[in-house]
């Protein structure tokens, strides 16, 4: 698991890098290029230009420099408090394709990207209570032989325990957060407005997780990868114990942990 973890990281501090020496090699093109012909308008030109992409250039710098800080040693730099901005909105996109050039996949860069997200909102140290917690859930982790409608109210779950839906009505009910389910973004934008939570417990996919965490900023979400034995979108799982640490933590709660969480009735072998 540690090697994994720091693998993830060593690609996102890898692509960041890469991904900042070639933003900050553009801006001094766009510097050199018209510096030619810019004093033609006035002496002071060339320099003035000069001055503004350099400054362009040393804030891309410091704030890649402090994002790389922060996820290698979870130490911040004065000022660059607004990484996670500056990930999602500047580096995420451009990682992709950079990625792409090498044959990194972009589940891949996702993936660390999530974790690293997720660093950077544990980095911020805030601490939540109960009612501004919502914790979001893709509809695939319904059974798919389940006939009850959960989307408008999840409250409809029988907790029968062929899914991990039971589980997680128990954890939302033990430590009095939100919850709900989501069959695609509209809907989670929708729920979003609705509740107005202060921080999103989210569990997806990559690629859904990394769409979500870049649609709702500045808002804060925490990241929770799906297990998918059966493939994408069929029968999801959820590690329950990693969900309910995340939220303890976000709680600071002293409360003893939810000791019993209803199992899958299928055995683990059968779902795997
Ligand atoms: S726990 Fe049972 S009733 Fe509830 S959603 Fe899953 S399969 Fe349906």
């Amino acid at each position: 698991m540690e090697i994994v973890e720091s693998s993830r990281k060593r690609l996102f501090i890898g692509l960041i890098t890469a991904t900042s020496l070639v933003v900050c090699a553009v801006l001094a093109l766009l510097w050199i290029v018209p510096t030619i012909g810019l004093d033609h308008i006035h002496p002071w030109a060339p320099a003035i230009w000069g001055g503004v992409v350099a400054a362009i250039i040393l804030l891309v710098a410091w704030a890649s420099l402090g994002l790389i800080l922060s996820v290698a040693a979870g130490r911040t730099l004065p000022l660059s408090r607004r990484s996670r901005g500056l990930t999602i909105k500047l580096f995420l996109p451009l990682m992709i394709i950079f990625a792409r050039l090498f044959g990194i996949s972009k589940e891949r860069v996702r993936n660390s990207f999530i974790k690293v997200n997720n660093e950077l909102v544990l980095g911020q140290g805030k601490n939540y209570r109960p009612h501004e917690i919502l914790l979001l859930l893709p509809h695939c982790l319904q059974s798919s032989t389940c006939a009850v409608r959960l989307t408008y109210d999840i409250n409809n779950c029988k907790r029968c325990g062929l899914c991990p839906v039971a589980g997680l009505l128990a954890l939302s009910e033990a430590y009095g957060v939100h919850m709900a389910i989501a069959t695609g973004g509209t809907i989670a934008r929708r729920i979003v407005v609705q509740k107005r939570p202060k921080l999103i417990l989210a569990v997806a996919c990559e690629r859904d997780l990394s769409s979500g965490i870049q649609d709702t900023y500045p808002l804060p979400v925490f990241g929770i990868l799906n297990d998918r034995p059966k493939g994408p979108c069929l029968d999801t799982l959820v590690p329950l114990d990693q969900l309910e640490h995340a939220l303890r933590h976000f709680l600071q709660t002293q409360a003893k942990p939810v000791l019993f969480l209803p199992r899958l009735n299928a055995p683990a072998s059968a779902t795997k």
